[in-house]
């Protein structure tokens, strides 16, 4: 049997073994409600305020200012229903970047139509990356909160995120930064990039899924009210009983991560290239999508002319890769996000995404090459059969 190669790190990662070791020790061993005063309790508190303090040392905020979540799904949906929540302007107005995950761009357009806020969408350039100039038309007066990934998840193209903030604070919004797929791969800090609200999950820097944070500074969490009520917890943003063995997961992902990304980043950065070289000069007519001067080194998007990005994925099995492409009303879409890219449609079918990570090596690299390979030679030989 063929070995397996998992090349869909920005789908999710693999679970690090130290990190299993930690959680299997928090499953067992800990008892109690995180929120009670007896022993137990306190025990329970002080293992999340460990993981409190290392998801704040990834992002570079304050550990009281981590609000833990189900994931980066919800802490997009905080930042952005919950920043409309307060008394603010008559007709507020919601400006994202059209290359967002669904669950930011789907809130703004939830909020649209259910006319709570407009929805203003920020192009991006054939790079994949916010046009900067078109900034100052989008962002004025009426703007309650910009939000804008610091790395796109299928290109892995990075955004000046930075310029963003200045631009969402001159008009007076807030900046929310879906940091999710950056945080573990390339340093980061919120006060540096000017941001109010950064959302981060764990299933994507080797921790366990079902668990995130959104971290805010202190006017940023100020602005929000909660989505969910209760109990109060995460200074009454985020009520209910803490998933304790999840978030002691997602700390001990959130230190490893801290301390390893450089170094991390490079070895990982030379893997990826060397797979891009190996396809580009083993299969005719393969070319890159979005900027590679600006993007994660851990992501390549690949367009294979001539070849259905879904017929390529199920032939590479059981080399997973992913296409960005979604099904909708039992028809397949092209990558929204490549759309907005001002990719054709047909090159949007041809694309996809290889994404590599801490466990990824050079044989795994190879293999990925050669099934490639074959792959696309297949379905170009089965295409061509067709016609
Ligand atoms: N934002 C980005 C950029 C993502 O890549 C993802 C996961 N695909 C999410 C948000 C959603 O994260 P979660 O799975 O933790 O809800």
């Amino acid at each position: 049997m063929m070995k397996e190669v998992y090349l869909d790190y920005n789908g999710s990662s693999p679970l690090d073994p130290r990190v299993e070791e930690v959680m299997a020790r928090a499953l067992v061993d800990g008892v109690g409600n995180a929120a009670s005063t007896h022993s137990f309790g306190r025990r329970q508190r002080a293992a999340v305020d460990d993981a409190r303090e290392s998801v704040a040392l990834l992002v570079g905020g304050l550990p009281s200012r981590v609000i833990f979540t189900s994931g980066a799904t919800e802490a997009n949906n905080l930042a952005i229903q919950g920043a409309l929540q307060q008394e603010g302007p008559k007709e507020p107005i919601v400006a994202v970047s059209a290359v967002e995950h669904a669950s930011v761009r789907r809130t703004a357009d939830w909020l649209d139509r259910h006319g709570l806020a407009k929805r203003r969408t920020l192009p991006v350039t054939p790079g994949g990356y916010v046009d900067v100039d078109y900034l100052a038309r989008v962002i004025g007066p009426g703007v309650v909160l910009v939000s804008v990934m610091a790395a796109n998840s299928e290109t892995g193209v990075l955004n000046p995120i930075a310029e963003v903030a200045e631009f969402a604070h001159a008009a007076g919004a807030l900046f929310h930064c879906d940091a999710t797929q950056f945080v573990g791969r390339l340093p980061f800090d919120l006060h540096n990039v000017g941001a109010d609200l950064v959302s981060v999950s764990s299933h994507k820097i080797a921790g366990p899924g079902g668990v995130g944070a959104l971290v805010g500074t202190r006017s940023g969490l100020s602005r929000l009210r909660p989505l969910l009520h209760g109990g109060g917890q995460e200074r009454g943003l985020r009520s209910g009983s803490l998933n304790v063995a999840g978030i002691v997961g997602f700390g001990a992902a959130a230190r490893i991560a801290a301390e390893e990304r450089v170094s991390e980043g490079i070895r990982v950065g030379k893997l990826r290239d060397r797979l891009v070289e190996g396809l580009k000069s083993r299969i005719p007519a393969v070319y890159d999508v979005g900027d590679t001067g600006r993007r994660l080194p851990n992501t390549a998007n690949i367009r294979f002319k001539d070849v259905d990005a879904e017929a390529l994925v199920a032939n590479m099995d059981p080399v997973a890769v992913s296409t960005g492409s979604a099904c909708s009303s039992g028809s397949v879409e092209p990558s929204e996000v490549l759309l907005a890219m001002s990719v054709p449609r047909d090159a949007a079918f041809e694309s996809v995404r290889f994404s590599l990570g801490r466990f990824t090596t050079p044989q795994d690299v190879d293999l990925g090459i050669e099934k490639a390979e074959a792959a696309v030679g297949h379905v170009r030989a089965m295409a061509g059969s067709d016609t």
